[in-house]
């Protein structure tokens, strides 16, 4: 992923030789067709060449075309999204891989287009692991819900120990209340956390009776944030292996909320509900930004137009925009133009699989639910 650091860093930037911003969408279980972002970008790419009057501009695709498609080519099948800045004159490469859907945008500007990005890192739900021991906590913050990319250690705290001879209930009772003191030092690394780097999630894995009493400990700001626990055998289990179960707890996680954000959407798409289903609904909804959930089934592509003056998306193809008057283009998959639109009226983009996503595709694929 990146860091908030390096996006602001990257927001300031500005050359006059011009910054390539693509954003491409991609799909892990397309894995066998490993060139998906490639064929998007070379679709991109043919479009702006046919559409921007600016030779500059133009030429400054063609500059950074070559070394981003090299890159799209050595891609793996891991990511869902990839962001890449380039501007060969500024020194500048920044090839970002992303676990979340992302719209296929392409622009060449004197500034590179980080909007989108911001938007995404903003509405990520970012996952932290705590690890307990009677003796040691470790806190782990991943970017990804797969798993894949090693997770970054945020904080290690070891056990105070004290020695001295003392009866062996009384040093029980003792390691008690250390093993106390040590967990409160590991909720306090976790809340420091919060506040720097704030997660969404919370998984802790440890002893049962260590995470049970880090579940009582926990401040109710964090342990609203807990969506599961799990054993660790720290005799066998590899930093690796402990990872993973985080990122299982994750992933059943998200199939319970998108299986909920299904139910709602059900529940409220009945004429004057707060749910809308299919494109031609959502389409609408979208032009009077009463969007606060997009609902996109992974993988869908529709077909529709889009008016070149203002924006407007629409379902059938138009000579003449209806809100404006100017010529619409046919856009290959409207869906990137709809999720881009949402993502800068601040509305969540929430993507489906498995279930949920098979429901949607039977509703046309995409959906809202409302602000009003
Ligand atoms: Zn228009």
């Amino acid at each position: 992923m990146i860091s908030l650091k390096r996006l602001e860093e990257l927001t300031s930037l500005k050359h006059d030789a011009f910054i390539v911003s693509a954003y491409l969408r991609a799909d892990p279980r397309l894995a066998c067709d490993r060139h998906q972002p490639l064929t998007q970008f070379k679709g991109l790419v043919r479009r702006f060449d046919q559409f921007c009057p600016d030779r500059a501009r133009r030429d400054a695709l063609e500059r950074e075309r070559p070394r981003i498609e090299r890159h799209l080519q050595g891609l793996g099948p891991s990511s869902r999204g990839v962001v890449i800045f380039a501007c060969e004159p500024a020194g500048l490469w920044e090839p970002i891989n992303l676990d979340v859907l992302t719209p296929s945008h392409l622009a060449v500007e004197t500034r590179p287009v980080t909007s989108f990005l911001m938007r995404i890192i903003e509405q990520y739900p970012r996952l932290a692991v705590m690890v307990v021991q009677k003796d040691q906590g470790v806190i782990y913050t991943t970017e990804l819900r797969r798993g894949g990319e090693r997770a970054r250690v945020e904080s290690e705290v070891q056990g105070r120990h004290d020695q001295g001879g003392r009866s062996q209930s009384r040093f029980q009772r003792h390691i008690d209340y250390q093993v106390r003191v040590h967990l409160k030092d590991v909720i306090d690394a976790l809340a420091r956390l919060q506040t720097e780097n704030p997660f969404g999630r919370l998984a802790i894995g440890g002893t049962p009776d260590t995470v049970a009493e880090a579940l009582r400990l926990l401040p109710d700001s964090i342990s609203k944030r807990v969506i599961g626990t799990f054993p660790i055998d720290f005799k066998h289990a590899s930093e690796d292996e402990i990872l993973e179960q985080a990122c299982r707890i994750n992933q059943e996680y998200e199939r319970k909320t998108e299986q909920e954000l299904v139910d709602r959407l059900d529940e409220a798409k009945h004429p004057g509900g707060r749910g809308v289903v299919g494109l031609d609904q959502t389409l609408k909804r979208l032009a009077e930004h009463r969007i606060d959930h997009l609902i996109v089934a992974e993988q869908v592509e529709l077909k529709g137009t889009v008016c070149e003056k203002c924006g407007h998306l629409d379902t059938r193809p138009f000579d003449h925009c209806p809100a404006c008057g100017a010529a619409g283009r046919e856009a290959d998959n409207i869906v990137d133009l709809a999720m881009e639109r949402a993502l800068l009226d601040g509305a969540r983009i929430e993507s489906l699989e498995g279930t949920p996503r098979d429901w949607l595709r039977e509703h046309g694929g995409i959906g809202a639910i409302l602000r009003y």
